[in-house]
């Protein structure tokens, strides 16, 4: 039984992605900057990891910048803007862009009921207070609930308007190609498998100005630190590994998840489940339990072992209060009972029901009150 329901935190290295990361770091260790044969061989793969990751995603690879993650992603571009021009930032964001918006002449772009950012809301924001970048996430990493993001990224074409998605959870799980209608992308390898640390910003082709890190020549002198050449050659091979069967998974696993939604509701009276209604990612639920603390839950399936979240892991490094069921207007109490959980790949029918399963036995461990078995 395979028990790790946190795969929106995290994912384990695909056995792919550990053989190219093996493969590259034998083979093409050397500085892709030096100017021996070696180093030209590393820079070479380094250029090609790029093309094939610019046709994963549909992109040019001039456009791709690689960075550590998403998090450096998120702030390089959002800090990048001056401060006194507008910036219009969903209020479901990740901390990476909200907190770096935050910063600077920031606008809110509201949710609806479903924990989703409404297209016509970006379109009255635009028009009456012209921000100069638009950001909206692909998918949301708690709720799942997918953002109409190709409908935003039109709209902001259309007004002359940059527009940023941060796709750190779509990417890997649904099909990529056309995210290139974005003008910025933000992606992260360790949430489809690659390496931690490793991550990329899509920019717009004509965009020149965006200085990440100085002080060398990498990266087009955009992101200066020598490039980690294996890990971006093992989070690419994870996403040409994964991508050919994303719909097939993405079907299957879909009815795995409604059918452990459905096990909770035959167990759970008053069972909240966030973005029900919304297009979600297939491998996400985001729910407040009807009573008792999340973190009593967390512990208590942990040591039966399972691995759920409490919502957003990021804020401040640790669980944080979930984002999304703030800006969905819940009090202090339901914040208190929200638990995210988050399936993999290869998550089977048998895991999902079990993980039902020990929410009902943690449920009668905790009614009778009594202390963990
Ligand atoms: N954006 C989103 C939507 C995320 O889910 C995460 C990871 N929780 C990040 C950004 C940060 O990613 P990284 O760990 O690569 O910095």
């Amino acid at each position: 039984m395979n028990g790790y329901f946190d795969h929106n935190a995290t994912t384990p290295l695909h056995p792919a992605a550990r053989e190219a990361w093996l493969l590259a770091s034998e083979k093409h260790w050397h500085n892709p900057s030096s100017l021996y044969r070696d180093a030209g061989l590393a820079s070479q793969q380094l250029e090609s990891a790029r093309e094939r990751l610019g046709t994963l995603i549909g992109a040019e690879a001039e456009r791709i910048v690689f960075t550590s993650g998403a998090t450096e992603s998120n702030n390089a571009l959002l800090a990048s803007l001056p401060s006194d021009q507008l910036v219009a930032v969903s209020a479901i964001e990740h901390p990476s862009v909200q907190e770096t918006a935050r910063g600077r002449n920031r606008l809110e772009l509201p949710v609806n009921a479903n924990g989703v950012v409404e297209p016509d809301a970006v379109k009255a924001l635009i028009e009456t207070k012209r921000p100069t970048l638009v950001s909206v996430m692909a998918a949301n990493n708690e709720s799942g609930a997918l953002q109409p993001w190709r409908e935003i990224a039109a709209l902001c074409r259309e007004q002359g308007v940059l527009f940023h998605t941060d796709a750190a959870q779509w990417i890997g799980k649904l099909e990529a190609a056309s995210l290139s209608e974005c003008d910025f992308i933000t992606g992260s390898s360790h949430k489809f498998g690659g390496p931690k640390g490793c991550g990329f910003l899509v920019l717009p082709t004509e965009d020149s100005r965006l200085h990440f890190i100085r002080g060398g020549p990498q990266e087009n002198g955009r992101r200066a630190g020598t490039e980690n050449y294996p890990a971006i050659e093992a989070m690419v091979t994870a996403l040409e590994t994964l991508t050919p069967s994303l719909a097939k998974i993405g079907h299957e696993q879909t009815r795995l998840r409604d059918d452990f939604i459905a096990a909770m509701r035959s167990r759970f009276e008053n069972l909240r489940v966030i973005s029900e209604s919304a297009p979600s990612l297939w491998n996400t639920v985001l729910m407040v339990m009807p009573s008792h603390d999340n973190l009593k839950w967390l512990t208590r399936l942990s040591r039966r072992g399972f691995s759920i979240s409490t919502g957003s892991a990021c804020s401040s490094g640790k669980e944080g209060s979930s984002v999304v069921v703030t800006a969905l207007g819940a009090n202090a109490d339901e914040l208190k009972r929200v638990v995210r959980i988050s399936g993999g790949w290869e998550t089977t029918k048998e895991d999902w029901q079990a993980l039902a399963t020990a929410f009902g036995d943690v449920s009668e461990e905790l009614n009778r009150g009594g202390r963990p078995q």
